[in-house]
């Protein structure tokens, strides 16, 4: 019989993702605290090991199917290598920073030096899809959003134990925290999943994107109507609908999608809308009319 390592490893190939037995270790911590408090809260209905590894870790990592994180980040440590190559690097033991000084030599884009990706994770619940990202890319600058503050007390709780850097919870409501400055049109991704209808999920998430970032909604097989009733909505707020990629959960028939939208213009300081009314009333959707009955 396959372990748990077995699983996770098989699974994990299956997106060509070669990890160290350190971020093994942290999917499978995670998996514990995840069980564990969900005795006392509700975080997931899947619990099953096999299934919480399919359709929450591999389902939230998933995005390197539409963003070439190994790509981007290993540019910008081969330039942060540059600068840094006499210093000490004993804190950061990556495989990746076992790259020879020719090979760094070869990468002289200043332009990416120091550059760090900031990422937001919105309605993140019990972690997905911010943490099995930030287990995967550690060098991915993270904030999980929720407005439930006990699930962010859990989500601390795994960011001490697992020991993760460079991660942030914030507790609030969309609406409210795009209005803030340190927030507002700043990160490079906005990701989220299962917390929204896209047309309401857009007005959320498109204001806390920087222009030329993106925002990514994590959606099931059927997206198409779904889209259709976004589209104007995801104009004003400043997107623009780039690609959507299609796919299947690996060993299984369970089809997924994910949206990308790139943001071309700032959004108006209009929205986010207050609390409420994005999802109450989605920019672009009629209002709900009573149809009377033609009688003659
Ligand atoms: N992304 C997770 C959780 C989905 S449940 C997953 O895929 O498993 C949706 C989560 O979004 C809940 O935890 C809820 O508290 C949060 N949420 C819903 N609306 C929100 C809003 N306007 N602002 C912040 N969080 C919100």
């Amino acid at each position: 019989m396959d372990t748990r390592l077995d699983i996770l490893k098989k699974g994990l190939e299956s997106l060509d993702l070669n990890l160290s037995e350190v971020q093994f270790q942290q999917f499978l911590d995670y998996y514990d605290l995840l069980i564990e408090k969900n005795k006392v809260m509700n975080l997931t209905g899947i619990t099953d090991f096999s299934e919480v590894v399919t359709k929450h870790f591999l389902d939230s990592l998933s995005l390197i199917r539409i963003i070439d994180f190994r790509k981007m980040l290993n540019v910008d440590l081969k330039t942060r290598i540059n600068l840094e190559i006499n210093r000490n690097l004993e804190s950061n033991k990556d495989s990746e920073l076992s790259i020879s000084s020719n090979d760094v030599k070869s990468f002289p884009n200043k332009k990416n030096i120091n550059r760090t990706y900031r990422l937001l994770d919105l309605g993140t619940g019990a972690g997905f899809p911010g943490i099995p990202l930030k287990i995967v890319f550690p060098e991915l600058e993270i904030v999980l959003l929720d407005s439930v503050n006990k699930k962010l007390v859990f989500l601390q709780e795994v960011i001490d134990t697992l020991g993760l850097k460079k991660i942030e919870v914030v507790h609030g409501r969309a609406e409210d925290l795009a209005r803030d400055s340190a927030y507002r049109e700043s990160f490079d991704f906005c990701v989220s999943r299962a917390v929204a209808l896209l047309s309401s999920l857009s007005e959320y998430c498109i204001p806390f994107v920087k222009k030329n970032g993106v925002f990514i909604s994590y959606k099931s097989g059927k997206f198409e109507e779904e889209l259709k009733k976004a589209e104007k909505a995801i104009g004003i707020l400043g997107g623009k609908l780039e690609k959507v990629e299609m796919f299947q959960l690996p060993d299984t028939d369970m089809k997924r999608s994910l949206i990308l939208v790139r943001k071309v213009k700032n959004t108006k300081k209009l929205y986010p809308r207050k609390a409420g009314l994005p999802s109450k009333q989605p920019i672009g959707e009629k209002p709900v009319t009573v149809q009377r009955e033609n009688v003659e």
